[in-house]
């Protein structure tokens, strides 16, 4: 027999607490002891685990909720449930675990739509907020709106609790130089283009649930003041005289839009404060070569007292945060470069008229910086959002039971996934915040970056009408810029519209109208008797939709994926309609014929199905030419369409190609 004995002798540090293995059993086990005020790490992993819980008290979080332990408790985790556990009494807590492999289990818990943690918690899913110093082109809208869309609307279909939040970025100093080459105010540009957004978000179906403005929302600057005290209260963030610059000829501090320069990142050419390119912040008087963009004169070194972060101090705090969500690597590297340049003092308050200055009065003329203003504006968003629905949601009190995911390109993933994370922890030492990240590269206008000012840019407005919008969110869905650049092509578009959209999609759908008006008058027929190509393709069918909610679950999210499985379930009835058409009028075979007809009719279902997150429109007007509502949950097997509904396939019209877009 093996006996062991707990012994405080034989614990060594792991997962921030103490724990001693037990040899010999057949599979892990060992001891843990959490000390009064210690947490572990959280974590997760392919192993199912179980802990008893021998003495002490505390609180168990696991996938966000947290639950209290006491002597007796026992617990199991399935594989890849995160979990931790915090003592929060006033002696040891100790606990035996055990842990082995079961590889059903692990992938079955993997498989696609066991995704853990999202039921029953409220999912705030952020897009970028937008800067309203112009209106949306393609490239915005390929990537944080209409993932955030796509990923909003399949939440939804499985039940899950999801909103799409973001806003008009309004303090942005891009607005400021705007209403400066316009002659008007920052409010008055960020009035106008915030209107302007918003209409291009519902002209593409994108869906917002709540869209705050941060200059015009009551409450927003002294929530923000006191956010920013939280900051300042933490006795981290405090005045600073770092080095600066300032325009050689008309004394302004430059920051932001009005200077550029050679990167100290990555040695490329920069804006001020973020490269665009490598993803690194700058601090102004660290770029190398600087220009203005005010005077054609070199800048000055100056030096600058402002609100200061000493962010170098964090790099344990951001690599616990990563270890929580879903943090892509890159992230994880981004996070890993930024922290070996060392020392880092990051302004967190900038020289400016435009936007909320501290409530402390000790510097005069600033502003609190705009993108640490952001990580408050979520806060403040879902509090509105709250406030609507009658939930108790708090900016000031936000909950450990939030999940919170964010889109946005990776020009911006300094600020969500490093930044953010340690104003959270200063402001809310409590709050362990649970955030999703997911991210996007550039798009690209055959081959050149979208730009406003060279005019190289496709207009949401331009392209976008209730005609074409199911055609635009599909090529965007296949082509938008995930993991690598990509590129918008116009002939391509037009092409995908012509060739897949209409030549193979409507193709199908209304030669399958045809036959069933033909054939059986209009109605759905029912299943007859079954061939082993039908159950084959059954078995296909299947399998396609294990493919697009696998795209679709947060962990693997992909766009691109989920609409590749859309041409795929195309592909294959084409290919099955064909084979099967041979036994079409044949009086002998017509109950296998039958049965074919059911079977295309359950893939043009699935695909109204698979398309709702990423066509919504197209799946509605499917669905209902099929006699069926609307798609309204994501369902786990393929079904068939009750024999006897009306089929208005034929004749119907899904993509209408070459239609004239907006002139502008
Ligand atoms: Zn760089």
């Amino acid at each position: 027999m093996i006996l062991n004995q707990y012994s405080e002798s034989e614990l060594s540090e792991a997962f921030d607490i103490d724990m001693s293995s037990v040899e010999g059993l057949g599979f892990g086990a060992g001891w843990g002891r959490v000390v009064p005020g210690a947490a572990s790490q959280s974590h997760q992993h392919d192993e199912t685990e179980f802990f008893v819980i021998v003495s002490g008290t505390g609180d168990l979080t696991v996938d966000g909720r947290t639950r209290e332990v006491r002597p007796g408790t026992v617990v199991l985790f399935e594989p890849f449930e995160s979990h931790t556990i915090s003592n929060n009494g006033g002696t040891d807590l100790i606990f035996f675990t055990q842990y082995w492999r079961d590889p059903a289990r692990a992938q079955d818990q993997a498989r696609s739509g066991n995704s853990t943690g999202r039921t029953g918690r409220p999912q705030f899913v952020f897009s970028t907020p937008p800067t309203p110093n112009g209106d949306l082109h393609l490239g915005h809208l390929s990537g944080p709106y209409l993932g955030a869309d796509v990923y909003v609307r399949h939440q939804r279909l499985q039940g899950n609790q999801a909103w799409h939040l973001t806003g008009s970025d309004d303090f942005q100093s891009y607005v400021g130089a705007v209403a400066e080459r316009e002659n008007t105010t920052p409010a008055e540009v960020a009035a106008h283009y915030s209107a302007e957004i918003a209409a291009t978000l519902k002209a593409m179906d994108i869906e917002v649930d709540e869209f705050y403005a941060t200059s015009v929302n009551e409450g927003y600057p002294e929530g923000l003041q006191r956010f920013f005290t939280r900051l300042v209260e933490s006795g981290h963030v405090r005045p600073m005289t770092t080095p600066a610059l300032q325009d050689a000829e008309t004394g302004e501090y430059l920051y932001e839009v009005n200077v550029g320069g050679t990167c100290p990142g990555c040695s490329g050419s920069t804006g001020g404060n973020i490269c665009e390119e490598c993803g690194e912040p700058n601090l102004v008087a660290d770029l190398a070569a600087p220009v203005s963009r005010l005077s054609p004169s070199a800048p000055k070194q100056t030096e600058v007292e402002r609100y200061t972060l000493p962010l170098h101090e964090f790099a344990d705090v951001v690599a616990d945060h990563h270890r929580r969500g879903r943090v892509p690597a890159r992230l994880r590297e981004l996070a890993q470069r930024v922290f070996a340049r060392g020392r880092l003092d990051l302004p967190v308050s900038h020289p400016s008229g435009w936007g909320v200055p501290p409530a402390q009065d000790d510097l005069e003329g600033q502003a609190i910086w705009v993108w640490p203003e952001m990580s408050y504006g979520f806060l403040h968003g879902i509090e509105r959002l709250g406030a609507g629905r009658g939930e108790s949601w708090s900016r000031e009190t936000p909950s450990a039971d939030w999940k919170i995911v964010h889109f946005f390109g990776y020009d911006n993933s300094f600020y969500h996934s490093i930044l953010y994370p340690v104003l959270y922890r200063l402001a809310f030492p409590g709050w362990d915040p649970d955030i999703d990240y997911h991210v996007n590269e550039f798009y690209l206008l055959e081959g050149q970056k979208f730009s406003t000012s060279r005019r190289h840019a496709i207009w949401g407005k331009d392209i976008l009408t209730p005609e074409s919008v199911d055609a635009v969110r599909y090529y965007l869905c296949r082509t938008r810029p995930e993991g690598e650049r990509t590129d918008f092509r116009r002939a391509e578009f037009d092409r995908a519209c012509s060739q897949t959209l209409v030549g193979q999609w409507e193709d199908w759908l209304g030669g399958l109208g045809e036959r069933i008006d033909r054939d059986f008058g209009g109605v759905v027929p029912d299943a007859g008797t079954w061939t082993g190509e039908h159950t084959a393709f059954l078995a296909r069918l299947s399998l396609r939709l294990d493919e697009v909610t696998a795209a679709l679950d947060p962990g693997g999210f992909s766009v691109r994926d989920a609409a590749a499985v859309l041409d795929g379930i195309v592909t294959d009835v084409r290919a099955f309609s064909r084979r099967q058409a041979a036994l079409a009028g044949i009086d002998r075979w017509s109950s296998e014929a039958r049965t074919a007809v059911a079977l295309e009719l359950a893939a043009a279902r699935l695909l109204a199905t698979a398309a709702a997150p990423m066509m919504p429109r197209f799946s509605a007007r499917l669905a209902a030419s099929l006699g069926l509502p609307a798609v309204s949950e994501w369902p786990d097997e393929v079904r068939l369409v009750g024999p006897g509904n009306r089929c208005t396939l034929a004749g119907t019209r899904f993509f209408s190609v070459g239609e004239p877009a907006r002139d502008r």
